[in-house]
């Protein structure tokens, strides 16, 4: 799972992009090459020179870069795996994987990394879409104030969810979420649920309840089943962005690139998977089975920022019998807490130490690279990171031309 099983063949694309010259050039150029362009005058603000290569029809940039643009070490290679950091943050990967770990918590990348010439590589979606939202959370554009919650207890009624040897998913997410309701009221959060009782809310008014509040995040909480029986270990699924296969797909189908509102969120989307992820992984002692990629209705059809969270298996040991416990009910509900917390302070800009979370370091002003301090030469405007606008369809849309457009003309 979530292996690229493929070996594609890689072309040293050449794309090399001086920041100069920032001279209007749609009247000269057709539609495809506008959309190229648009692309990489969104990566320029990344880096005054991104050395992009092809590998299976996607833009791949080097580990070497992705160090060099975040003021991490060069990196260190062993083989196949990869390491870069910075006091307080690394990223550790290896080829033909598409795991990897930033600062400690795993993540399931979009692309798989290659290794090329001697070279990683990473694809430029994923350090978009990943990496950039986890080590700068405070350039996310358009990330509103959390004022409001929404408590989603995942199930209800005559769907019980996952059935264990101790219980139902429906009365635990339930548990859970009225534990974090307390818990966030408590903090001076306003929250809202999409049921306090045991009852059957349809998906879609579920999604439809969220989007109508304002100021708000989303956390809907769900326990995890095995088909095969057992499994144990927690994860957070947010929006797979569009162009992107589920985590469990290995190649795109038709209807990954089908917008959907969650799309508008991708940065906040996995901002708070990682905050949230990050307190349970520190909290619960369970194994991380990291921050994936879905489109469940419940985070695809939202338009504010929304996560899903297994927090156990009901069927596997330990797990089973933990989840049982009012302790550890109540220990997730706290992670819920404090990923909010953390949430609303990263997309901030506010400091805060602690780890390991993804996004502790990546808000200290001290180790953060500033774009616009880089250098004496002129740095472009950085455009708005995250804005749907700019980076959802642009990336999308380069990707989709590289399809019909072959590279190296
Ligand atoms: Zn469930």
């Amino acid at each position: 799972m979530g292996m690229l099983l493929r070996y594609p063949s890689c072309s040293a694309a050449r794309a090399q992009f001086p920041l100069a010259g920032g001279r209007p050039r749609r009247h000269f150029a057709p539609p495809v090459i506008r959309l190229l362009l648009a692309f990489f005058a969104l990566m320029l603000p990344l880096q005054a020179e991104w050395n992009v290569v092809m590998c299976d029809n996607r833009r791949y940039v080097s580990v070497q870069d992705v160090a060099t643009f975040y003021r991490m070490n060069q990196p260190v290679n062993q083989g196949d795996k990869f390491r870069i950091s910075a006091p307080g943050r690394s990223i550790e990967g290896q080829a033909n994987s598409r795991e990897v770990l930033i600062n400690g918590v795993k993540y399931v990348l979009c692309f798989p990394i290659f290794s090329r010439g001697g070279q990683i590589l990473i694809s430029a979606m994923d350090v978009v879409k990943i990496i950039e939202p986890i080590m700068r959370p405070q350039k996310i554009q358009n990330a509103t104030a959390v004022r409001t919650v929404i408590l989603d207890a995942g199930h209800g009624g005559h769907d019980s969810g996952a059935r264990g040897p101790y219980g139902s998913e429906k009365d635990a997410t339930l548990d859970v979420v009225l534990r974090a309701r307390k818990l966030l009221q408590d903090n001076g959060y306003q929250v809202r649920c999409t049921r306090v009782t045991d009852t059957f809310i349809p998906l879609e008014d579920r999604a439809s309840f969220a989007s109508k509040q304002l100021n708000a995040i989303f956390v809907s909480v769900h326990f995890n089943k095995s088909n095969t029986g057992g499994g144990t270990g927690i994860e957070t699924y947010c929006l797979a962005p569009r162009g992107v296969p589920s985590m469990d797909e290995e190649s795109l189908s038709y209807s990954d690139f089908k917008q959907y509102p969650g799309h508008g969120r991708d940065p906040e989307n996995i901002a708070l998977a990682t905050t949230v992820h990050a307190a349970m992984v520190r909290s619960l002692g369970l194994t991380d089975r990291g921050v994936k990629r879905a489109r469940f209705l419940v985070i695809k059809n939202i338009t504010v920022p929304g996560i899903l969270i297994e927090g156990g298996f009901m069927s596997g040991s330990p797990d089973a019998r933990m989840i049982d416990t009012a302790d550890y009910r109540q220990k997730i509900a706290q992670c819920i807490l404090e990923g909010v917390n953390r949430y609303k302070q990263a997309v901030a800009g506010q400091t805060v130490y602690q780890t390991p979370s993804a996004i502790v370091s990546a808000t200290d002003p001290t180790s953060v690279p500033n774009i616009d301090k880089v250098g004496a030469t002129p740095t472009p405007t950085p455009p708005p990171v995250g804005s749907k606008t700019s980076i959802d369809s642009s990336v999308v849309q380069a990707q989709e031309s590289l399809q019909i457009t072959k590279p190296g003309n």
